[in-house]
Parts: structure tokens; sequence; C-alpha cells
């Protein structure tokens, strides 16, 4: 992929809404994946918000209980 030069290196990047941080083209205008996942679950209503530090994840939702015998 050609550099564009229409985007200069030293152009000013929008800051991270998220973290605050320099926002990557990539992942613009988000600086990382991850930011841009934890606005997209803002977006969502927050139903789905990613614990901060915890891989504490319930699969006890949809086990078939076995009530005979
Ligand atoms: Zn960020």
């Amino acid at each position: 992929m050609p550099p564009d030069a229409s985007i200069p290196q030293t152009a000013q990047r929008p800051a991270c809404p998220i973290c605050g941080k320099p926002a990557e083209a990539d992942y613009s205008p988000f600086c990382s994946k991850r930011c841009a996942d934890i606005d997209l679950n803002r977006w969502l209503g927050g139903v789905y918000a990613i614990p901060a530090g915890g891989a504490d994840e319930d699969e006890d939702g949809e086990a078939p209980q076995q009530s005979g015998r």
C-alpha cells in the first residue's frame, strides 16, 4: 500500500475518546481495538460490559437440566 501523501505523519491525530491516547489509523478514532470494543459496548447499552481484568465468565447459562433421574 503506497503512503498517502495527503496525510503527513506529523499530522495531529485525534485523541482516543476512551483513554485519551493518540488514535491509530487502523482503529480510528480509537487507539486500539480494545478501546474500539469498549466504545462499541457502550453503544450497545453497556449490557455486555467487559470486566476489566477478570476472565470470570459464567458458562452456566444454557445448560440442559436433566430433571429425570
Ligand atoms: Zn484508547
